[in-house]
């Protein structure tokens, strides 16, 4: 765990969370400033600071916080009309919070251009 990390501090429930997932190696909560009906964070439990971060051998571990993704969507109920993954690296990519998160969001319409 990294001290002074706000994703590290809701995995070790210092901070509180909207929890709507969680296994031995992920937590997913709801984002505290959603940005569409349904915005969800999928963090590892482990204290990654991005993708940037990841190895050759952290392939299951990526491929986990997708497949987890896709599944809450289906439990959200927004499945079916669609959604947006996004994983912002760094200060360029808009990374705020330095703990590896996948967001998932939907719920509306989002619009085509990124960035
Ligand atoms: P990013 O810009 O990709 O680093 O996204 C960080 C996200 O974390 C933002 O959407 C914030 O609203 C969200 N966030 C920050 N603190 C918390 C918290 N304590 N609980 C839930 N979401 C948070």
């Amino acid at each position: 765990m990294a001290e002074e990390c706000i994703f590290c501090r809701i995995v070790a429930g210092e901070l509180p969370a909207d929890i709507v997932y969680q296994d031995e190696d992920f937590l997913a909560f709801r984002d505290i400033m959603p940005k569409a009906p349904t915005h969800v964070l999928i963090i590892p439990r482990t204290h990654i600071t991005s993708v940037a971060e990841l190895t050759d051998g952290q392939q299951k571990l990526g491929g986990r916080l997708i497949i987890i993704a896709k599944n809450l969507a289906k439990k959200e109920g927004i499945a079916r009309k669609g959604y947006r993954l996004v994983i912002n690296c760094g200060t360029e990519g808009g990374q705020v919070v330095p703990h590896l998160h996948l967001h998932l969001l939907g719920g509306r319409q989002m619009d085509a251009r990124l960035g």
